[in-house]
């Protein structure tokens, strides 16, 4: 399958790493939108939110404890979590990832 995200997951495209284990990684979004601006994402493929099922979510719980812990080790309190499904609601990239935004006082919604 030609993803980005499944050949970041398995380093034959190089990122700026933030957090790695079995499951999942998290990696400076190479477009940051805000001052601290991580992307994490499950190792194994699923397009999008849509994906998520009895079978495979316990992967999304553990995405929001890495969430979790990587902010705190920033020192980052104040954060937003965000994740886009279907392309006319912004997401580009096919492989599911939460983006973690902060750094900077952020307004709106969409
Ligand atoms: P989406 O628009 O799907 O919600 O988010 C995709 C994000 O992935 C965008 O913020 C974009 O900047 C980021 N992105 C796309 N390609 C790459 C890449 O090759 N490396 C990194 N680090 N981020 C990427
Ligand atoms: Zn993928």
């Amino acid at each position: 399958m030609d993803c980005i995200f499944c050949k970041i997951a398995a380093g034959e495209i190089p990122s700026k790493k933030v957090y790695e284990d079995d499951l999942v990684l998290a990696f400076h979004d190479i477009q940051p939108a805000a001052p601290t601006h991580i992307l994490v994402i499950p190792k194994a493929h699923l397009s999008g939110c849509g994906d998520i099922t009895s079978e495979n979510s316990a992967v999304v719980a553990h995405i929001f404890e890495v969430i979790a812990k990587i902010t705190a080790e920033l020192g980052l309190a104040d954060y937003r979590v965000v994740t886009n499904k279907g392309e006319s609601a912004g997401q580009s990239v096919f492989h599911l990832h939460f983006h973690i935004l902060g750094g900077k006082t952020l307004k709106g919604m969409c």
